[in-house]
């Protein structure tokens, strides 16, 4: 058996993509479990960048299968190009793409709701999302309204399901000033069943093919999206994303028992980032927070927002690590720290703070500045490092604090976007 996780362990954008990328490589198959095109993976292939916001990160790879699991919401216009896209590099052939019976199904009536919203809640009342219509997809599958990759491929099913639709939000778009935008059902349908008629062949039963992989003794990753501190339940709550994004998110998002999963990966970057509302104890304001921003190109890869920024958070990382039960952490970033003048980190919150009994929006970062970075040759041996022990002292001063911290061996840092960029300090797969 070999199975792998690998999820965010901070609000997102922690470069989930390029690890996942990197991992991929020796995986059979690459499965994401939970969110939709709210996320973006940034990958280099070949010096060229490339954005995937619903296909798995592993599809650069020739056989193996990419697999969208129950627990995403799809928005199929998005998909198809994404595809065509990936396909346009040479990527990504027909029998490598698996979709889910059971994934939700992302409708512009989604969007546009999404939009409204966001629009119309004054500004302490908006969450920030991306508009891209997950968040009311999410509500509609608790709600019993959602419309499955399955209904597609039936036209009672699919009638039924969006007429409730229909009844539920002709009012909320009402009441939100859209008047003329009522939901018209059989234009709905024909675009339902037209995106059934090419979802279909790839639609399967993703946790049957996953058991089926992981019993026949083929490697099998599975990709998180966003990070533990935007999980639904135990995240920044309201200010998070609408579906399960810690490591248990597997098990509902695929379709598969607990006991299948051997190891579990965080990535976090060497220092904070998050874009969206919500608390963040070491969000740096004024030019530390842009110096840091230009550092790390730190612009969304979805919205293409400023993320706000700030030094590393070792109590709200210790809580993501123990969310998922992690027994490795990726660093990512380092190289951008290299750069700057001055380097902190937040090793406890004032007045003993507990993240998860007191939540972060009281937190008081207790910062301490570490010595040694801001100097021209840490990036040079970052760079020329061959293994952990080649690293810069400074440096591998720095992995052993998080370690002592989070009681979670480093098991990768990233030090650059290219995949060579990576050094490994333990098998992805055991
Ligand atoms: P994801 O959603 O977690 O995959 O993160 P994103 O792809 O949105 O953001 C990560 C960004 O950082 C991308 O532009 C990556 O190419 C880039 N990146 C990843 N790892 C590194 C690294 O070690 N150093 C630098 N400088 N950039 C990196």
């Amino acid at each position: 058996m070999s199975t792998l996780v690998v999820v965010g362990a901070q609000w997102g954008d922690e470069g989930k993509g390029k690890v996942v990328d990197v991992l991929a490589e020796e995986a059979s198959v690459v499965a994401r479990f939970a969110g939709g095109n709210n996320a973006g993976h940034t990958l280099v292939v070949d010096g060229r960048k490339l954005i995937t916001h619903l296909v798995p990160s592993g599809c650069r790879y020739p056989g193996t299968r990419c697999v969208l699991g129950a627990g995403m919401v799809i928005d199929p216009e998005v998909f198809r190009a994404e595809i065509d896209e990936l396909r346009v590099l040479g990527l990504l052939a027909q029998d490598e793409l698996r979709v889910s019976l059971d994934a939700h199904v992302i409708f512009p009536f989604h969007r546009a709701i999404d939009g409204l919203r966001e629009d119309r809640a004054s500004t302490a009342e908006r969450i920030g999302t991306t508009r891209r219509g997950v968040g009311p997809a999410y509500e509609a599958k608790a709600a019993r309204r959602g419309v499955r990759v399955r209904d597609l491929l039936d036209v009672t099913r699919l009638r039924e399901r969006l007429a409730k639709n229909k009844d539920a939000l002709d009012h909320e778009m009402q009441r939100l000033g859209a008047e003329d935008q009522a939901l018209d059902l059989e234009a709905l349908v024909e675009q339902g069943l037209g995106w059934g008629r090419w979802l279909g062949p790839m639609a399967c039963d993703a946790g049957e093919l996953c058991a089926r992989a992981i019993r026949s003794g083929e490697k099998v990753l599975f990709e998180g999206a966003q990070g533990a501190l935007l999980d639904l339940d135990h995240g920044t709550y309201p200010y998070v994303t609408s579906s399960s994004s810690i490591a248990g998110g597997v098990c509902t998002g695929i379709g598969i028992g607990p006991t299948l999963i051997d190891e579990v990966w965080g990535i976090t970057k060497a220092y904070t980032t998050r874009v969206g509302r919500g608390p963040f104890p070491t969000r740096l304001t004024g030019p530390a927070g842009d110096r840091l921003r230009e550092a790390g190109a730190e612009y969304g890869a979805t919205t293409g927002r400023p993320r706000d920024c700030g030094w590393l958070d070792l109590p709200a990382l210790s809580r993501a690590a123990r969310l998922s039960g992690m027994t490795g952490l990726c660093v990512t970033k380092l190289d951008v720290l290299a750069a700057l003048p001055e380097v902190q980190i937040c090793e406890s919150y004032e007045d003993d703070v507990d993240p998860g009994r007191d939540g972060l929006e009281q937190a008081v970062p207790r910062l301490r500045s570490v010595p040694g970075w801001g100097d021209p040759a840490i990036l040079e041996g970052l760079h020329a490092a061959k293994d952990r022990a080649g690293l810069p002292a400074a440096v591998r001063a720095y992995l052993d604090l998080i370690e002592e911290h989070t009681q979670v061996p480093v098991v990768l840092v990233s030090v650059g976007p290219d995949r060579a960029q990576t050094l490994r300090f333990a098998d992805a797969f055991s």
